[in-house]
């Protein structure tokens, strides 16, 4: 079984983005993932053959014991942490030290070139932290990549904030843009694109409440967690919910696949 395995570690934010799809704010309910179950999926992961992890929420670094977790589990297999990059302090980056020389990525969340733009879709102040973080993300060993959530992104937005990326170390290819998803906080406000599951990807996401198609399945609206992408509640052992994914990859018609390409 190839491809990445995602772990939903927290719902809880301390931001509340416009568009965010488990409508994650700092009172969100939290649907914590116990930390010995994530490793414990992630070995569970290796064994059947998945080639990375995805760690994502919510922001996962809200999670006091978020790095030790991140080193148990990148001694597993090469991961990528997503983070909105506010939360990066002395103390935190000292902690996240031991992942250097390690195959983790973090990548983190920048919709614009323009701090304006970017924080009207975010929050006060984020774009500046961002781009605080970001060098000293890289300057202790570690990999970044960024994430551009966009409704429109004309070709001239595109270009300045490709510019801004490769002006802090960030290649090209560690840049990646994608849609609004219509889910979430974004379906509340009618924003984004709406998808089902044959638009996404096949990427087994792991939660509290179960198993999911995509890391775009266990969205929430209006409190409620959605379940048109959930596979199952069983979420271990993993081969239960990886079985379930195959079935529906299998029931499909030939030639249907993700056309959105999403992530
Ligand atoms: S989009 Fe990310 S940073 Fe923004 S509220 Fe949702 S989880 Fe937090």
């Amino acid at each position: 079984m190839a491809g990445r395995l995602w772990l939903y570690t927290n719902y809880h934010c301390n931001l509340a983005c416009t568009y965010c799809l488990t409508e994650s704010a700092p009172r969100a309910r939290r649907r914590l993932l116990d930390p010995e179950v994530a490793v414990e999926l992630a070995r569970e992961a290796a064994a059947l053959g998945f080639t990375s992890l995805g760690i994502t929420g919510g922001e996962p670094f809200l999670l006091p014991r978020l790095p030790e977790l991140l080193r148990q589990l990148a001694g597993i297999l090469p991961l990528v942490v997503l983070s909105n990059a506010t939360l990066f302090t002395d103390r935190l980056l000292a902690r996240l030290t031991p992942l250097a020389g390690m195959d983790v990525a973090v990548q983190i969340s920048l919709d614009s070139a323009e701090a304006e733009v970017n924080d009207g879709l975010r929050a006060e102040h984020n774009f500046a932290a961002v781009i605080a973080a970001i060098p000293r993300l890289r300057d202790i060993g570690l990999r970044v990549r960024i994430a551009t959530t966009a409704e429109h992104l004309g070709d001239q937005a595109r270009a300045r904030l490709c510019a801004l990326h490769r002006s802090l170390g960030v290649g090209d290819e560690d840049h990646v843009v994608r849609p609004v998803v219509r889910r979430g906080r974004a379906a509340g406000r009618g924003m984004g694109v709406p998808v089902t599951a044959a638009d996404l990807p096949a990427e087994l996401t792991i939660t509290a409440d179960g198993a999911f198609w995509s890391p775009f399945g266990p969205t929430v609206r209006d409190g409620r967690l959605d379940t048109d992408l959930l596979l199952t509640r069983t979420t271990r052992p993993l081969s239960l919910p990886a079985a379930a994914m195959l079935r529906v990859v299998e029931g499909r018609p030939p030639g249907e696949d993700a056309s959105l390409g999403i992530r």
